[in-house]
Protein backbone atom coordinates (compact mmCIF):
# COMPACT_ATOMS: atom_id res chain seq x y z
CA UNK A 1 0.00 0.00 0.00
CA UNK A 2 0.99 3.07 -1.01
CA UNK A 3 -0.50 6.19 0.82
CA UNK A 4 0.85 10.02 -0.02
CA UNK A 5 -0.85 13.03 -0.45
CA UNK A 6 -0.60 14.90 -3.49
CA UNK A 7 -2.19 17.20 -5.84
CA UNK A 8 -4.10 16.60 -9.44
CA UNK A 9 -4.78 18.40 -11.97
CA UNK A 10 -6.50 17.31 -15.13
CA UNK A 11 -7.64 19.01 -18.58
CA UNK A 12 -10.98 18.94 -17.15
CA UNK A 13 -10.91 20.31 -14.18
CA UNK A 14 -11.26 23.86 -12.61
CA UNK A 15 -12.36 25.05 -9.38
CA UNK A 16 -10.10 24.25 -6.13
CA UNK A 17 -6.87 22.34 -6.74
CA UNK A 18 -7.73 18.61 -5.92
CA UNK A 19 -6.21 16.91 -2.79
CA UNK A 20 -5.87 12.75 -3.29
CA UNK A 21 -4.06 9.76 -2.21
CA UNK A 22 -1.75 8.83 -4.48
CA UNK A 23 -3.59 5.53 -5.35
CA UNK A 24 -6.82 7.83 -6.03
CA UNK A 25 -5.20 9.52 -8.56
CA UNK A 26 -5.58 6.88 -11.45
CA UNK A 27 -9.72 6.75 -10.74
CA UNK A 28 -9.02 11.11 -11.18
CA UNK A 29 -7.33 10.37 -14.20
CA UNK A 30 -10.05 8.30 -15.69
CA UNK A 31 -12.94 10.72 -14.49
CA UNK A 32 -11.14 13.39 -16.26
CA UNK A 33 -11.22 11.19 -19.10
CA UNK A 34 -14.80 10.36 -18.77
CA UNK A 35 -15.64 14.43 -18.33
CA UNK A 36 -13.17 15.10 -21.91
CA UNK A 37 -15.22 12.36 -24.11
CA UNK A 38 -18.61 14.50 -22.98
CA UNK A 39 -17.12 17.67 -23.06
CA UNK A 40 -17.42 18.81 -19.70
CA UNK A 41 -15.38 20.76 -17.32
CA UNK A 42 -15.32 19.38 -13.22
CA UNK A 43 -15.56 22.45 -11.10
CA UNK A 44 -14.19 20.47 -7.83
CA UNK A 45 -15.68 21.62 -4.43
CA UNK A 46 -13.97 19.84 -1.93
CA UNK A 47 -11.28 16.95 -2.15
CA UNK A 48 -9.25 15.22 0.73
CA UNK A 49 -10.64 16.69 3.91
CA UNK A 50 -9.22 17.08 7.49
CA UNK A 51 -10.88 15.60 10.08
CA UNK A 52 -11.42 18.25 12.69
CA UNK A 53 -9.05 19.78 15.03
CA UNK A 54 -7.19 17.06 17.04
CA UNK A 55 -8.06 17.19 20.62
CA UNK A 56 -5.07 17.03 23.23
CA UNK A 57 -2.44 15.94 20.15
CA UNK A 58 -4.51 12.50 19.62
CA UNK A 59 -6.53 11.99 16.55
CA UNK A 60 -9.91 10.49 17.12
CA UNK A 61 -11.30 7.89 14.79
CA UNK A 62 -14.33 9.27 13.36
CA UNK A 63 -17.54 7.58 13.24
CA UNK A 64 -18.21 8.23 9.84
CA UNK A 65 -15.10 6.61 7.53
CA UNK A 66 -15.59 9.29 4.62
CA UNK A 67 -13.66 8.58 1.66
CA UNK A 68 -12.90 12.62 1.57
CA UNK A 69 -10.61 11.84 5.01
CA UNK A 70 -8.39 9.70 3.29
CA UNK A 71 -8.29 11.30 -0.30
CA UNK A 72 -10.37 8.89 -2.14
CA UNK A 73 -12.97 11.31 -3.03
CA UNK A 74 -14.52 14.42 -4.69
CA UNK A 75 -17.28 16.96 -4.49
CA UNK A 76 -17.64 18.71 -7.96
CA UNK A 77 -20.62 20.85 -9.95
CA UNK A 78 -20.07 20.29 -13.37
CA UNK A 79 -19.77 23.26 -15.89
CA UNK A 80 -20.44 23.07 -19.69
CA UNK A 81 -20.04 26.43 -21.32
CA UNK A 82 -21.30 29.32 -19.04
CA UNK A 83 -23.82 26.77 -17.09
CA UNK A 84 -23.03 25.61 -13.72
CA UNK A 85 -24.77 22.48 -12.77
CA UNK A 86 -24.97 22.30 -9.19
CA UNK A 87 -25.73 19.73 -6.52
CA UNK A 88 -29.90 20.48 -7.09
CA UNK A 89 -29.39 19.74 -11.16
CA UNK A 90 -27.34 16.99 -10.48
CA UNK A 91 -29.58 14.97 -8.52
CA UNK A 92 -32.07 15.28 -11.15
CA UNK A 93 -30.48 12.50 -13.96
CA UNK A 94 -33.79 13.00 -16.20
CA UNK A 95 -33.32 16.69 -16.78
CA UNK A 96 -29.75 16.74 -17.05
CA UNK A 97 -27.80 17.19 -20.81
CA UNK A 98 -27.45 14.21 -22.43
CA UNK A 99 -23.45 14.68 -22.20
CA UNK A 100 -24.00 14.52 -18.27
CA UNK A 101 -25.89 11.46 -18.16
CA UNK A 102 -23.56 9.94 -20.75
CA UNK A 103 -20.37 10.81 -18.02
CA UNK A 104 -22.11 9.45 -15.10
CA UNK A 105 -23.34 5.74 -17.16
CA UNK A 106 -19.61 5.79 -17.68
CA UNK A 107 -18.82 6.36 -13.74
CA UNK A 108 -21.20 4.04 -13.00
CA UNK A 109 -20.22 1.35 -15.08
CA UNK A 110 -16.89 1.89 -14.15
CA UNK A 111 -15.94 -1.24 -11.70
CA UNK A 112 -14.43 0.73 -9.32
CA UNK A 113 -16.05 4.71 -9.72
CA UNK A 114 -19.20 4.94 -7.98
CA UNK A 115 -21.40 8.08 -8.29
CA UNK A 116 -23.19 9.66 -4.74
CA UNK A 117 -26.51 10.32 -6.45
CA UNK A 118 -26.85 6.22 -5.17
CA UNK A 119 -27.16 7.52 -1.47
CA UNK A 120 -29.17 11.51 -2.20
CA UNK A 121 -25.29 12.76 -2.42
CA UNK A 122 -25.15 13.57 -6.38
CA UNK A 123 -21.95 15.67 -6.48
CA UNK A 124 -19.93 12.95 -4.83
CA UNK A 125 -17.49 10.12 -6.41
CA UNK A 126 -15.43 7.91 -4.78
CA UNK A 127 -13.83 4.64 -4.83
CA UNK A 128 -15.53 3.26 -2.29
CA UNK A 129 -12.42 2.19 -0.66
CA UNK A 130 -14.35 2.81 3.35
CA UNK A 131 -16.93 -0.09 2.22
CA UNK A 132 -14.90 -2.61 0.23
CA UNK A 133 -11.58 -2.24 2.26
CA UNK A 134 -11.76 -0.60 5.62
CA UNK A 135 -8.64 -2.27 6.99
CA UNK A 136 -7.04 -0.15 4.31
CA UNK A 137 -8.91 2.71 4.47
CA UNK A 138 -7.83 2.48 8.80
CA UNK A 139 -3.74 2.53 7.58
CA UNK A 140 -4.46 5.57 5.29
CA UNK A 141 -6.37 7.37 7.50
CA UNK A 142 -3.75 8.80 10.19
CA UNK A 143 -1.18 9.29 6.95
CA UNK A 144 -3.28 11.02 4.89
CA UNK A 145 -4.59 13.04 8.44
CA UNK A 146 -1.07 13.94 9.41
CA UNK A 147 0.03 14.87 6.19
CA UNK A 148 -3.42 17.53 5.98
CA UNK A 149 -2.82 18.73 9.51
CA UNK A 150 0.81 18.49 10.20
CA UNK A 151 0.99 15.41 12.25
CA UNK A 152 3.31 13.02 11.75
CA UNK A 153 2.12 10.24 13.36
CA UNK A 154 -1.19 9.88 15.02
CA UNK A 155 -1.26 11.78 18.15
CA UNK A 156 2.07 13.45 17.93
CA UNK A 157 3.09 16.70 16.57
CA UNK A 158 5.98 17.68 14.63
CA UNK A 159 7.43 20.34 15.28
CA UNK A 160 9.98 20.55 12.76
CA UNK A 161 7.94 18.49 10.49
CA UNK A 162 6.65 21.24 7.77
CA UNK A 163 2.98 20.76 6.80
CA UNK A 164 1.14 21.76 3.30
CA UNK A 165 -0.77 25.11 3.64
CA UNK A 166 -3.69 25.79 1.73
CA UNK A 167 -7.21 26.84 2.49
CA UNK A 168 -9.35 24.24 3.95
CA UNK A 169 -12.72 24.03 6.00
CA UNK A 170 -12.29 25.03 8.85
CA UNK A 171 -9.03 27.30 8.26
CA UNK A 172 -5.68 26.24 9.16
CA UNK A 173 -3.87 28.22 11.46
CA UNK A 174 -0.95 28.63 12.59
CA UNK A 175 2.34 30.53 13.07
CA UNK A 176 3.69 29.15 9.71
CA UNK A 177 0.43 30.45 8.46
CA UNK A 178 1.57 33.84 9.88
CA UNK A 179 4.83 33.50 8.60
CA UNK A 180 3.44 33.36 4.99
CA UNK A 181 1.06 36.30 5.29
CA UNK A 182 3.95 38.64 6.91
CA UNK A 183 5.85 37.29 3.68
CA UNK A 184 2.77 38.30 1.35
CA UNK A 185 1.60 41.43 3.17
CA UNK A 186 5.71 42.67 3.11
CA UNK A 187 5.57 42.15 -0.64
CA UNK A 188 2.61 44.13 -0.95
CA UNK A 189 -0.29 41.95 -1.24
CA UNK A 190 -3.68 42.61 0.26
CA UNK A 191 -4.84 40.12 2.34
CA UNK A 192 -7.96 42.61 3.87
CA UNK A 193 -6.18 42.36 6.78
CA UNK A 194 -3.19 44.94 8.13
CA UNK A 195 -1.55 42.41 10.25
CA UNK A 196 -1.04 38.42 9.65
CA UNK A 197 -3.61 36.84 11.89
CA UNK A 198 -2.35 32.95 11.32
CA UNK A 199 -5.88 31.98 9.43
CA UNK A 200 -5.27 30.63 5.57
CA UNK A 201 -8.73 32.87 4.69
CA UNK A 202 -9.54 32.79 0.76
CA UNK A 203 -7.58 35.95 0.53
CA UNK A 204 -4.11 34.48 1.65
CA UNK A 205 -5.45 31.65 -0.93
CA UNK A 206 -5.96 34.64 -3.47
CA UNK A 207 -2.79 36.31 -2.61
CA UNK A 208 -0.60 32.90 -2.59
CA UNK A 209 -2.17 32.54 -6.24
CA UNK A 210 -1.09 35.82 -7.37
CA UNK A 211 2.50 35.23 -5.94
CA UNK A 212 3.21 32.03 -8.09
CA UNK A 213 1.95 33.69 -10.97
CA UNK A 214 3.82 36.58 -10.49
CA UNK A 215 6.92 34.27 -9.73
CA UNK A 216 6.47 31.66 -12.82
CA UNK A 217 6.09 29.00 -9.83
CA UNK A 218 4.58 25.60 -10.75
CA UNK A 219 1.95 24.69 -10.25
CA UNK A 220 -0.35 27.75 -9.51
CA UNK A 221 -2.37 26.12 -7.42
CA UNK A 222 -2.72 28.52 -4.39
CA UNK A 223 -0.77 25.75 -1.86
CA UNK A 224 2.26 26.91 0.35
CA UNK A 225 4.90 24.11 -0.24
CA UNK A 226 8.56 24.41 -0.38
CA UNK A 227 8.82 26.09 -3.15
CA UNK A 228 6.11 28.75 -2.72
CA UNK A 229 8.17 28.66 0.85
CA UNK A 230 11.38 29.40 -0.49
CA UNK A 231 10.19 31.88 -3.15
CA UNK A 232 8.48 34.13 -0.33
CA UNK A 233 11.64 33.78 1.32
CA UNK A 234 11.08 31.09 4.42
ZN1 LIG B 1 -18.41 14.04 -0.98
Amino acid sequence: MATELKTFTGSQFIGKPVLADIEFIPYLEKINDFAATNGLKIFVTSSARPWGVPVGGAIIHPAKMSNHLIGHAIDMNIQIGAKLYTSHELGDFNSLPSTIQAFFTAISKHPVLHWGADFGDPVHIDDRLNKNNPNTWNQKFPIIQSELTGLTQPGIRAVNSPRLLFLTTPLMEGDDVKAVQEKLIGKGFDLGITRADGLFGSATSQAVIKFQDQEDLEPIDGIVGDTTKKALGL
